[in-house]
């Protein structure tokens, strides 16, 4: 787990993360349903897309869109278990723990705030 202002930092010089931003229809999905109802639905995709030491799919579990957390998994690296090691230093092969589910979801959150404020 990482520092959150060195990893958005780090985020902002990678050409491929930058790429991915909120557009229709994932963004007045988002406003729809609120960061409250949107931080729910990244934890269950943790959950059961990212969680288990070893996930179904690993590297292709995450759609590039229709879903405003599909979207700001790709752009923060934590899409795959790959991704997670590579920039959020969390080792594969065993179940995520509470801390690092939590720490994901923070990372999420933060993305997505951010990318909706850019629209206002
Ligand atoms: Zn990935």
């Amino acid at each position: 787990m990482r520092d959150l202002d060195e990893l958005f930092s780090k985020l902002a010089e990678s050409s491929f993360r930058r790429r991915f931003r909120l557009r229709e229809p994932e963004l007045s999905y988002f406003r729809r349903r609120g960061m409250e109802t949107i931080r729910d639905h990244a934890a269950e995709f943790i959950e059961k897309r990212l969680a288990p030491a070893n996930p179904a799919k690993d590297g292709k579990q995450t759609p590039y869109r229709n879903h405003p957390v599909f979207v700001a998994q790709h752009a923060t690296g934590t899409c795959c278990r790959s991704c997670l090691q590579k920039w959020h230093n969390i080792p594969k092969g065993r179940e995520l723990n509470v801390a690092e589910k939590q720490y994901i979801v923070a990372v999420l959150e933060r993305w997505l705030l951010t990318e909706n404020s850019c629209y206002q």
